[in-house]
């Protein structure tokens, strides 16, 4: 069973019709990425799946159970949107207390000392700022920290949304190299990027995606051949 599936997913935002059709399967320990030009329906892929437009038809399966049936206390902890709007920290709080609100979101809290490691342990070299404000981190440090957040949450499909956004190339590296890390500790991933080679280039399987429907799916690595 597949962890997660988009059986023929319509979304509309209002008689907009954004994705006409989509299916998409993740496996567990996937990194699968979406690509396609602007407005092709990445960003609403996410939406639909996190169930912020939910689907008009068809439906998002979450380890065999349709994901608008499981209780939404569950739901919090399914997926983490890293939308250009999702992705602000806290400003006023600190990179510890950041870091704390992510494991807040969790159900088993009895769970969270590990994760807590986990989640510091992208941040070693971070070691003496836990306490210094998250909106006095550089653009690319509030980044990580909000992937880091995310991550605190433990979520069985960690959903990034171009983690690499307005980010100078040498943090780009980073942020790549953190999600690669991420995956290989066992958190499966869907990311959306412009960047189609670098996500490639990190990915098992891709989709293109083209003004709302699949137009090609296949290994990354015959993917980054085709581009
Ligand atoms: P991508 O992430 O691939 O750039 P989007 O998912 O943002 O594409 O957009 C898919 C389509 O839906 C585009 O035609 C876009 O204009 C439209 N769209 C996205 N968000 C909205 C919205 N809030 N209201 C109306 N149309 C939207
Ligand atoms: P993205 O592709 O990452 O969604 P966009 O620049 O397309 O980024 O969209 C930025 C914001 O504008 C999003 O919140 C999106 O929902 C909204 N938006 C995008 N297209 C439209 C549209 N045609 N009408 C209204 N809102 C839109």
């Amino acid at each position: 069973m597949a962890l997660l599936e988009l059986n023929d997913v319509h979304t509309y935002y209002g008689n907009i019709h954004a994705l006409k059709g989509i299916s998409i399967t993740v496996e567990k320990g996937e990194i699968v990425t979406l690509i396609g030009s602007n407005g092709a329906g990445k960003s609403t892929t996410l939406r639909t799946i996190s169930g912020i437009t939910p689907p008009r038809q068809g439906q998002v399966v979450l380890e065999g159970q349709r994901i608008d049936q499981i209780p939404a206390h569950k739901v919090v902890n399914l997926g983490v949107l890293q939308s250009p709007e999702g992705r602000r920290i806290f400003p006023r709080l600190s990179v510890r207390e950041n870091l704390e609100m992510g494991a807040f979101t969790r159900t088993d809290k009895e769970n969270s000392g590990p994760d807590m490691e986990r989640g510091w342990g992208l941040f070693r070299r971070w070691k003496g700022r836990a306490s210094q404000y998250g909106g006095t981190l550089s653009g690319g440090e509030q980044q990580m920290l909000a992937i880091g957040r995310a991550l605190m949450g433990r979520p069985k499909v960690l959903l990034l949304d171009e983690p690499s956004m307005g980010l100078a190339p040498v943090l780009v590296e980073q942020i790549f190299n953190i999600i690669k890390d991420i995956n290989a500790q066992g958190t499966t991933i869907l990311l959306v990027e412009q960047n189609a080679l670098m996500a490639l280039g990190i990915a098992h399987r891709g989709y293109v995606l083209q003004t709302g429907q699949i137009v090609l799916a296949d290994s990354a690595k015959a993917l980054s051949e085709n581009e």
